[in-house]
């Protein structure tokens, strides 16, 4: 996103042409910043060669999965409606894993049906589980077993996954014993190690911790796993003060790692492929003062975009007009919900805006409009995506109808 003239552009769009045919609030993506960050992973990752899964829970959009697909990708799901749009959305059963703590037995037949290339079980009862349903179908299942490998990804608390008291994965014991059961069983074919500790990760650090701790585990249990999973997790620049995850240097920890354990990489990177690729296009409906800073009241809520609520997550918010106002002002963004979370930023040093004008809230491409709601009754906005010059539409905006 570049302002020419002062004035907001996307991918050589302008977004005031854009508002003038949509109405606000609007997701809209740019087809060539997801080829882009594709690209990225897979230039940084060359001398690895990782099958990379596309997370869908980032963004399960069926255009967007269809772009991935294009550009070869796998999807990494987390239930039976995600496995079912990554099929529909043409990506080979043989590139997709299926991973979560509570897989049920109906998204788990489905998933032995379509010969998918792992599920990765995360306990003793769902390996049980897979065992006696694969049985049944007199089938070998692959699988991957997920390690909690007690690891601290110095996010934020509530994207942390890999730590002992978090919910995933099996602690080192258990995981031993666990390649022990499915070692005697006829219809389980261990064919995976997974781990993934958690979101938004921009230092190497908790990544080599990982590295080490997985090391330790495949030595300890004495067996060849065809695949390491990997997990995603990879940060991005939120703040746009380039403090993202130097990929070359996990690079060359994985590439140590391999010397030591050969197999398969997999990666399962949902935020670095679509984070930075998705804005929220939004109007100013009010201006209100309060104590010591204004609200600026949009019509995009924590309905349309959940992080700020949920995690405390700050997005970058800028104006689709830039202006040399010599007063600045201290402003909280707020959406129309009726709840205190529903807050997105507070500033200082702002440019003064007014009613009616359009801002644009930046990097929402993962975790926003796959964590939107209909809270409040609000319809969910239109997604479209900007590609060779061209808008398409993705989804059209929900009709209140639809609601009823
Ligand atoms: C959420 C999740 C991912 C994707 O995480 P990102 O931070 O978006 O890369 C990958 N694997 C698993 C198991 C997940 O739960």
């Amino acid at each position: 996103m570049i302002y020419k003239k002062n004035k907001l552009t996307l991918d050589r769009f302008y977004i005031s042409s854009i508002i003038k045919k949509y109405k606000t609030p609007i997701y809209c993506y740019s087809y060539q910043k997801i080829k882009e960050n594709i690209q990225n992973l897979k230039n940084h990752f060359k001398k690895i060669n990782p099958l990379i899964c596309y997370a869908v829970k980032a963004n399960s959009n069926l255009g967007i999965l269809k772009e991935i697909r294009k550009n070869n990708l796998g999807a990494d799901v987390v239930s039976l409606g995600e496995l079912m749009k990554a099929l529909k959305a043409g990506i080979q059963p043989k590139k997709i894993v299926f991973s979560g703590v509570g897989k049920i037995t109906e998204e788990i037949e489905f998933a032995i049906n379509k010969n998918i290339l792992l599920i990765n079980a995360e306990s003793e009862s769902e390996i049980l589980e897979i065992e006696k349903i694969a049985k049944k179908k007199k089938k070998i299942v692959n699988i991957g077993i997920r390690l909690n490998p007690n690891t601290d990804a110095k996010t934020l608390r509530q994207i942390s996954t890999g730590k002992k008291e978090n919910k995933f994965g099996v602690d080192q014991k258990i995981f031993s014993h666990l390649v022990n059961i499915v070692k005697k069983s006829k219809n389980l074919n261990l064919k995976c190690l997974s781990v993934h500790i958690g979101s938004q990760i921009l230092n190497n650090k908790p990544y080599v911790n990982m590295l080490k701790a997985v090391s330790k585990v495949i030595k300890k249990c004495n067996y060849n796993f065809e695949y390491i999973d990997l997990g995603g997790g990879m940060g991005i620049d939120y703040i746009h003060n380039n403090s993202k995850l130097n990929l070359k240097k996990y690079s060359q920890e994985i590439e140590k790692f391999l010397k030591v354990n050969n197999c398969k990489i997999i990666f399962e990177p949902g935020r670095s492929i679509i984070g930075n690729s998705g804005i929220l296009i939004t109007k100013v409906i009010y201006i209100k003062k309060g104590f010591k800073k204004d609200f600026v009241i949009l019509d995009a809520a924590m309905n349309d975009l959940m992080r700020p609520a949920l995690y405390g997550a700050t997005h970058k918010i800028i104006p689709l007009k830039k202006i040399n106002s010599k007063s600045k002002k201290v402003y909280e963004f707020v959406g129309p919900i009726c709840e205190s979370t529903d807050t997105f930023l507070t500033t200082k040093n702002y440019q003064k805006l007014h009613e009616k004008d359009y801002l644009v809230i930046c990097d929402v491409g993962a975790y926003g409009m796959s964590l939107a709601s209909n809270y409040n009754l609000r319809p969910k906005p239109l997604e479209i995506l900007i590609k060779n010059s061209k808008i398409l539409t993705l989804n059209k905006r929900q009709k209140i109808s639809e609601l009823m």
